[in-house]
């Protein structure tokens, strides 16, 4: 299959006409949001839905994200929208915010994994926003890589994982936000945060009081335990390197560092000196900044030929805890705490 290419910020109409063209005739197109790049098909559409998995090499059990582009579109998706999720609504959307519900009759068991429950959200991206209305329905769309990479952040790393596996790429220039979005499942007795992303706790907390986060946000999700999220259970965002994430000072870091081989370190802006090979992903005390770069970088990194890397570990507030989520399952959970006394 031949892979189109259409920049939808100078070629607006046809970036348009060809997404709804193409989406409504049950395939799969990569188009921008603010978060990372997706993977869209008409969400109601079980047999367009199935080549997502095909196009991504996804776990059929690991369902999609729906995405809508007007509150009043919900209500189809669901069995009832609890007050909590309008609430959050009100406040967060469009944004990077997934709320999980149970699903109504009209979402196909593809696009949930066979589970009862449905993720929906509204994307801020005014060209994400601009194809789902085009389009007319809502659409079901994973992040744009290949199971188990890194979420692509510009369309040339869509190209990368996607090209001759789906007929159309929309370049929307690079995710603002840079990591994939917030999933609270609002299905249980109280809201439970199953991934950290682009809307904060503390942001979620202030407007619906205290939730629950689910364990596997920060560790691994040991043998034999059920994942709250099945997305849980796999590989994620690895990149072709060996990642180790680094806890401590900067000081023990670089000792740690300079006892070591032939390796890459992935730091924060402007630490870049102290090391002979390194690559920067945001400003040390700027989670925003961090997670606009992190995926990035991981994908910078295979284009150096890095295949040891050592990662400067982030601030665990604000967005700081979606960096760290992310960064810990790339290196696999391969985490080192440098002190004084070193490893
Ligand atoms: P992605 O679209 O690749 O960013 O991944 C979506 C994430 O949301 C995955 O980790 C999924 O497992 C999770 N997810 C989607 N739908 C549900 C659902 N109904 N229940 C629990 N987790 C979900
Ligand atoms: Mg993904």
């Amino acid at each position: 299959m031949k892979t189109d290419f259409i920049d939808i910020r100078t070629d607006e109409k046809r970036a348009l006409s060809e997404a709804k063209r193409l989406i409504l005739s049950g395939e799969v197109v990569g188009i921008p949001t603010e978060t990372v790049y997706g993977l869209a098909a008409n969400a109601l559409d079980s047999e367009a839905v199935k080549k997502i998995f095909v196009a991504k090499g996804r776990p059929q059990d690991n369902p999609l994200i729906v995405h809508i582009s007007e509150f009043s579109q919900l209500s189809a998706l669901v069995e009832e929208i609890p007050e909590k999720v309008s609430l959050m609504a009100k406040k967060f959307w469009p944004g990077p915010l997934t709320m999980i519900m149970k699903k109504s009759q009209v979402i196909p068991d593809a696009v949930s994994g066979g589970l009862d429950t449905v993720a929906v959200r509204m994307p801020k991206s005014e060209y994400a926003r601009a194809i789902i209305t085009g389009c007319g329905v809502p659409l079901a769309a994973p992040s744009a890589n290949l199971s188990g990479s890194p979420s692509p952040t510009r369309a040339k790393y869509v190209l990368d994982d996607m090209d001759g596996r789906i007929p159309l790429i929309i370049d929307g220039g690079v995710c603002e936000v840079g990591v994939e979005s917030t999933v609270i499942s609002f299905v249980g007795e109280k809201p439970r945060l199953l991934r950290p992303g682009g809307i904060t706790l503390e942001q979620i907390e202030k407007t619906i009081g205290e939730i629950d986060v689910d364990n596997a946000v920060l560790n691994r999700l040991e043998e034999g335990q059920t994942a709250s999220s099945p997305g849980m259970k796999y590989k994620h965002y690895a990149p072709k390197a060996d990642i180790t994430v680094v806890k401590g000072s900067l000081e023990d870091f670089c000792e740690f560092v300079s006892r070591k081989g032939e390796c890459f370190v992935l730091c924060f802006d402007g630490e870049e000196k102290y090391f002979s090979n390194a690559l920067s992903y945001g400003r040390i005390d700027d989670g925003q900044s961090q997670a606009k770069r992190l995926f990035d970088a991981l994908r910078e990194l295979d284009e150096m030929g890095a295949e040891k890397v050592y990662a400067r570990c982030p601030d665990l507030k604000g967005m700081g805890l979606a960096v760290y989520n992310r960064l810990i399952r790339s290196a696999g959970f391969d985490i080192v705490e440098v002190c004084n006394d070193k490893k």
